[in-house]
């Protein structure tokens, strides 16, 4: 714990550190937490040493007051937030910061996993082919509950609300007078069309509006991208939901965390789209990004991937 908040410190460029840790515990904490608030402010976005993560929240358009928002509503311990740190500063332990950074010797640097590409962090995070069958599923769907969850309460499927990380299988539809909720459900369309099984589909019976809802945790780098061929390749089943349910308006709503929180503002004025959501959107997207991250790091901890000391 101690040792987390220290590497916090020196991420935060606080500078000496003895000084610091005579400080008392309460008082150590509240340096950092100032640390942390210029961090949100972006005063760090030019620091050369750690800038990584930063320029790919600069360069690719990504909120930063969203993004850091883990930060301040998240409610994680200090010891996560130092490992959300190392973990977009690229300073965890895979082979190739072991052999590129650390200059180990190793025999082999590819992912212990799928034995193909180089295990960077990126790669286990985002694009490992064995990992993308098991982990990255479970990380999307446990982001997912959380606006699921919220939908059927709101709805009144679920008369108190429903802890979303409860394990257990989702029913593909649900359905009362107000509203219809599809769960990963393929839809049968008259012509065959490659993306039919959006994450949820949401049908308001009193508005008479249907959202196609689609879900996404790709890399921080990829996350504009994914949001684009997200809205291209459903094109096809909006047209097609259209012509099933006449009188109906079908909405699309892209939304896309980045595996270490990325968030671009689009991500709440999509999710405001829904009524239901328009005066929770940011509520939701923290709770959402919360769940992404959590997933991420627990991949990592899986892998026994621990911040390294440096
Ligand atoms: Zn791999």
């Amino acid at each position: 714990m101690y040792e987390a908040a220290i590497y916090a410190a020196r991420t935060l460029g606080l500078g000496e550190i003895n000084a610091l840790m005579e400080l008392r515990k309460e008082e150590f904490k509240s340096v950092i937490r100032n640390a942390e608030e210029k961090l949100l402010l972006g005063e760090l976005m030019d620091k050369s040493m750690h800038s990584v993560f930063f320029k790919h929240v600069r360069d690719h358009g990504l909120s930063t007051q969203l993004t850091f928002s883990f930060l301040k509503s998240a409610g994680l311990m200090s010891e996560t937030e130092g490992f959300i740190f190392a973990c977009q500063d690229g300073v965890i332990n895979t082979l190739e910061y072991r052999s590129k950074v650390l200059q180990v010797q190793l025999p082999d640097t590819s992912c212990r996993r799928c034995k193909q590409h180089p295990e960077t962090l990126m790669h286990l995070l985002s694009a490992c082919p064995v990992l993308a069958r098991g982990a990255y599923i479970q990380r999307h769907n446990a982001a997912l509950r959380v606006l699921y969850y919220y939908l059927r309460h709101c709805y009144g499927i679920d008369v108190t609300p429903v802890l979303p990380y409860l394990p257990g299988d989702i029913p593909q539809v649900v359905e009362n007078d107000s509203c219809k909720i599809y769960w990963n459900m393929p839809f049968a369309t008259t012509r065959r069309i490659d993306h039919n099984k959006p994450d949820i589909v949401l049908f308001d019976k009193a508005t008479r509006d249907i959202y196609v809802i689609e879900f996404s945790a790709p890399a921080e780098y990829n996350i504009s991208a994914k949001e684009e061929h997200k809205r291209e390749i459903y094109q096809d089943l909006l047209f097609e939901i259209g012509k099933l349910y006449p009188g109906y308006r079908v909405k699309l709503v892209v939304l896309i965390v980045g595996v270490l929180g990325g968030m671009k503002q689009s991500f709440v004025s999509s999710l405001a789209k829904v009524p239901a959501c328009s005066s929770k959107a940011e509520f939701l997207a923290v709770r959402m990004q919360k769940a992404v991250i959590l997933g991420s790091l627990r991949l990592l901890r899986e892998m026994t991937l621990a911040c390294c000391d440096h």
